[in-house]
């Protein structure tokens, strides 16, 4: 159905009165936000109750890789509904084993166990609890410009300056600088130093902490939320070796890059680099229904052969979950969504947006592959300063929030994170969808230019 021909205003005016009577919303001041009610979805566009339709340029919170309401998913939701709902996490059934021997067999090298969890944060949680364990040791890696989730060892893990003040850290947890050449911590001047001096920065970090002491590294493959920052060749293969010099155990976090938004199944594909632990999320079913999980290798696998892991909840490896994850992955494989990502993102996505980066004082660099990029927005592009300051809200962040707002008045919802927009469609985004959205954004720089010299 069209979503002018559904348009119900007094229906959306109740959906937002209980809303804001009822619902206590994540990451937000309760008193400050005004949540647009949702009537319907399809695809790459999602709509309000008013008929107002827009194209999503974040899929959701970059999960919706295989677009809003795919038919062959949702029918498989209803089929394992109508057949078992629900069974605990101990039992062997079709749908888990299905979705752990498809996922299996997409993840690099040896990762062939997989441990099913809710979501990501709570993958990162068991893959530091796999790490330890595994290891005997306790310190865990993990860099600046990350964000790992909001649970206990996850946010402590994150490297985000949003990291909540009131905090206290995580026994253990250490920060270090991955490689970012455009805001480079290590002053280098191309990204061929950049890589050097990061992987010689973490070299001394862990001799500083002590090897025998670290039983993992954490990174994401491509740092998502934190800036879309591609990391340069040969950093990742540098990390695996220094790993394998110190026993230490290296764990990517695929949450967000993984299940073809860099343009392969899983972007560790784009740098030839196998870890010991895998953690994704989001796209493994593109979020119709929570599900998580860590590829583990034949290693880690075997120190639990005979020995307990200790970690599970009530819902891990859910039927409903595990049916949609099986019908997302055959649906991504029979319609070559992750090569349509690949694609658009090189021919279409890329290019434009390097063009539109010429013409607008505001963008200062593009950076990205597949269909995940990001837009560093500044306020004069020989300084780099960025358009506002990192945690600014109110006024100070103002210049997002008129760009934001410019582009959800041209049909454009976009993906808005500090200086930065993401542009991260739905891996299935066409080419005629792509344009409209970048045709949109476009127009709704302008805004941001207005704060730019
Ligand atoms: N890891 C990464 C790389 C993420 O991007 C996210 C969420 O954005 C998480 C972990 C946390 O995932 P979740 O919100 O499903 O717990």
């Amino acid at each position: 159905m069209h979503p002018a021909a559904a348009a119900d205003p007094a229906a959306g005016a109740a959906v937002k009165a209980d809303d804001r009577a009822h619902v206590f919303h994540s990451w937000s001041a309760q008193g400050l936000i005004d949540p647009l009610a949702i009537a319907g979805a399809e695809g790459s566009y999602f709509w309000d109750y008013d008929g107002n339709r827009y194209l999503d340029f974040s899929s959701q919170l970059v999960n919706t890789n295989i677009g809003h309401q795919h038919p062959k998913v949702v029918a498989a939701i209803q089929e394992q509904a109508a057949k078992l709902c629900t069974i605990a996490p101990g039992f062997a059934v079709d749908v888990r084993s299905e979705a752990a021997r498809l996922i299996a067999e997409r993840t690099p090298g040896d990762l062939d166990k997989i441990f099913f969890t809710n979501g990501g944060a709570e993958a990162v949680e068991n893959a530091v609890r796999m790490a330890r364990l595994h290891t005997g040791r306790a310190k865990v890696l993990s860099a600046y410009r990350s964000y790992h989730g909001a649970t206990a060892a996850a946010i402590n893990l994150t490297g985000d300056p949003r990291r909540w003040p009131s905090d206290t850290a995580s026994a253990g947890v250490v920060h270090f600088w991955g490689p970012f050449l455009y805001r480079s911590a290590f002053h280098a001047e191309n990204e061929q130093q950049e890589c050097e001096r990061a992987l010689a920065h973490l070299e001394q970090t862990i001799a500083f902490e002590g090897p025998q002491s670290i039983a993992a590294i954490i990174l994401e493959t491509v740092p998502g939320t934190a800036g879309i920052m591609v990391p340069p060749a040969g950093y990742l293969a540098g990390v695996r070796e220094i790993c394998d010099r110190h026993g230490i155990v290296f764990i990517l976090d695929e949450v967000m890059a993984g299940f073809g938004r860099t343009g392969h199944w899983f972007a560790a594909d784009h740098f030839g680099v196998t870890p010991d632990l895998l953690t994704f999320a989001k796209g493994v079913n593109s979020g119709y229904v929570p599900l998580g999980g860590v590829a583990i290798s034949a290693e880690i696998a075997a120190t639990f052969e005979t020995r307990p892991y200790p970690g599970g909840l009530t819902y891990s490896g859910h039927p409903l979950a595990c049916a949609s994850a099986v019908a997302t992955i055959n649906a991504m494989a029979e319609e070559r969504i992750v090569e349509n990502a690949a694609e658009i993102g090189e021919r279409v996505i890329g290019p434009a947006l390097r063009e539109i980066a010429e013409r607008h004082p505001s963008v200062g660099e593009v950076r990205g592959l597949g269909v995940f990029w990001a837009l560093d927005l500044v306020k004069n592009k020989e300084t780099r300063e960025p358009l506002v300051p990192y945690n600014a809200s109110g006024a100070a962040n103002a210049p997002m929030a008129e760009f934001a707002a410019a582009c959800k008045r041209g049909g454009l919802w976009p993906f808005v994170n500090m200086n930065r927009t993401h542009v991260v469609p739905a891996c299935t985004v066409t080419e005629a969808e792509a344009k409209e959205g970048l045709a949109a954004l476009d127009q709704a720089l302008t805004a941001a230019d207005a704060h730019s010299v």
